[in-house]
């Protein structure tokens, strides 16, 4: 699955649903998002088979996302189905439900998990997620420690709302062997984005090691994130510049959404629809190629996304939650 600028692509990131149990103010529009009707959704043996597709054309890794993943009630039997597949699974949660999950977990061999938090004060937690739902995710973060499990902790700095937070997130991981992700802030519709509250991958670096001596670490080939220790702490932080210092040359993802559109880029206007040729007996394998071949080399075309000057009209893209980041 190589595209037109010799990427190739082996990773998988399928939505399981456009609904959360949050709101977080980046993600989720404040008026929310019109959904699609269920029986345009793909179902349990759809998202099998539409993966299992996928692994015969090479993907090796699939994290499962949303909208929240763990809120459909089919989570468990999809995330077992999918354990058989010849794949590394993942998920990406906001960590609320995960004390009912951690058996199906270890049965389906999710061992790393990524987990959203973007701050460590409750109030703060409300405002940004609408949510009071801080020490739940909280209890669950340690249940997953305590579990063995490898917990990445993802960060969306804004301005003027977390970025004071860094030094208090950077602390968790003195002791703890805990992987903070410091996700700089990317603009999709209805969140709105402006470029004044982004909170760059340098500002962050300059920001740390003012205070603290810091050791950059190996990335692995296509990670997204650049990865650093403060010296003598036992867990790690990284930082990913998808806007400031993109990562694009070397991507290896292509996304399904919940309704069974392919999308070849985050930021990518067009998609393929999949699922509705698929449920008519087409073999969907060309027009994945196809859709992988139409891949923009960078930010999926858009030029410059940094600089956006009014981001809800130059960027034509669904919001976040019906994307799956
Ligand atoms: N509900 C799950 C969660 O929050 O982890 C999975 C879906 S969420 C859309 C996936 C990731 O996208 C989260 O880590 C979230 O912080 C990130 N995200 C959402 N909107 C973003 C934005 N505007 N900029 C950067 N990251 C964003
Ligand atoms: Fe929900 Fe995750 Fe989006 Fe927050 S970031 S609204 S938890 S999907």
């Amino acid at each position: 699955m190589r595209d037109n600028f010799g990427r190739q692509h082996d990773y998988l990131r399928i939505s399981l649903t456009e609904k959360c149990n949050l709101r977080c103010t980046y993600c989720m529009p404040e008026n929310g998002v019109p959904l699609t009707p269920k029986e345009a959704l793909m179902t349990e043996s759809e998202i099998f088979q539409i993966a299992r597709i996928f692994t015969r054309l090479g993907v090796d890794k699939i994290r499962l996302t949303g909208g929240e993943p763990l809120v459909r009630k089919d989570a468990a039997e999809i995330m077992l189905g999918l354990s058989v597949l010849p794949v590394k699974l993942s998920i990406t949660t906001n960590g609320i439900l995960i004390d009912r999950f951690l058996d199906t977990f270890k049965k389906a061999g999710i061992n790393s998990l990524n987990l959203s938090l973007d701050t460590l004060n409750k109030e703060r937690f409300l405002q940004i997620t609408k949510r009071d739902e801080f020490d739940t995710v909280l209890n669950n973060i340690d249940l997953l420690l305590r579990g063995g499990f490898h917990v990445k902790i993802n960060v969306v700095v804004q301005k003027g709302v977390n970025e004071g937070e860094i030094f208090d997130f950077i602390e968790w991981t003195k002791k703890e062997d805990v992987h903070v992700r410091f996700i700089e802030f990317m603009p999709f519709d209805g969140n709105s984005w402006s470029k004044n509250y982004v909170f760059s991958y340098r500002d962050i670096l300059e920001k740390v090691k003012a205070v603290h001596s810091v050791e950059k670490l190996n990335d692995k080939p296509h990670a997204t994130s650049k990865a650093f220790r403060v010296k003598g702490y036992k867990g790690t932080f990284a930082v990913i510049s998808s806007m400031t210092e993109n990562f694009c040359a070397s991507c290896n993802r292509l996304r399904l959404t919940a309704n069974g559109k392919m999308k070849n880029c985050l930021f990518s206007k067009g998609e393929a629809d999949l699922l509705t040729p698929h449920r008519n007996g087409v073999n969907i394998e060309p027009i994945i190629r196809q859709c992988i071949l139409k891949k923009k080399a960078v930010h999926g075309g858009i030029v410059n996304i940094q600089h956006l000057s009014d981001a809800d009209k130059e960027i034509k893209n669904r919001s976040m939650i019906l994307i799956g980041g």
